[in-house]
């Protein structure tokens, strides 16, 4: 079988644990969003888990985005593109154009160069601030206690509205304790959207309130190694 053709029932099996994980906490299942993230597919791997139904997908870099995805959004209409993958000022032009939200605003330069896009293009991306939870050193995201202030920064210094927060937990520990940080930090400045959870602890995360899941292998299978 190739990965292709298992996407569809591996994508299946993911929107079936969420539904379960949402009964498990009293949630709605139209309260979480999963993102597909579809990073090293090519557009001969995604076009079946489109086929499926999915209509929001995640890549990590723009550049990979700009040569896949403009075909596949003019063929299939409804997809909404997320960028989880970090994001250089440089490119800020670039990402407004392409994608509808960004899960990784994490400094001044960047929200300068995205309240600029945001004007120029009229164009609206949702905004998520990347919260650096494990303080790891070569890890992108605002530190857990710079949050307050860096947010309160987006809105009066750049005019930029952000939507919520997003977080990715260091590889060697639990994720639980990350999330209900991420969590906490939301709620005290207001924010009802969380993008929190990858394929190996989505149903941790929607426990801790994630809004948005980020299932990249669960559902594409391994990502072959760059
Ligand atoms: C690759 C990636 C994911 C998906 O990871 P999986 O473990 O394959 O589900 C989620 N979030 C970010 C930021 C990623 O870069």
């Amino acid at each position: 079988m190739t990965a292709s053709s298992d996407s569809a029932g591996a994508l299946a099996g993911v929107n079936q644990e969420i539904a379960r994980a949402c009964r498990d906490a009293k949630r709605e299942p139209s309260s979480v969003t999963l993102i597909a993230v579809s990073k090293t597919f090519d557009a001969g791997a995604i076009e079946p888990v489109i086929a499926a139904g999915q209509r929001v997908f995640g890549e990590n870099r723009v550049q990979e985005a700009k040569t896949k995805w403009p075909l596949l959004t003019a063929k299939h209409p409804g997809i909404a593109l997320h960028l989880i993958g970090p994001l250089q000022s440089n490119k800020a032009k670039e990402a407004v154009a392409l994608f509808d939200a960004i899960h990784s605003v994490d400094r001044p330069s960047l929200c300068e160069a995205l309240s600029k896009e945001i004007a120029r293009q009229i164009r609206k991306p949702q905004l998520f601030v990347e919260i650096n939870t494990g303080a790891e050193p070569q890890k992108a995201g605002v530190l857990p206690q710079d949050a307050n202030d860096f947010l309160k920064r987006c809105h009066e210094a750049y005019g930029l509205t952000i939507s919520g927060l997003m977080c990715i937990p260091p590889l060697d520990e639990a994720p639980a304790p990350h999330f209900a940080l991420t969590a906490k930090i939301a709620e005290r400045n207001g924010l009802k959207l969380l993008s929190m959870g990858m394929s190996a602890d989505f149903t941790v995360a929607i426990a801790m309130g994630a809004t948005h899941v980020r299932v990249g292998s669960a559902i594409f299978g391994t990502r072959p190694k760059i």
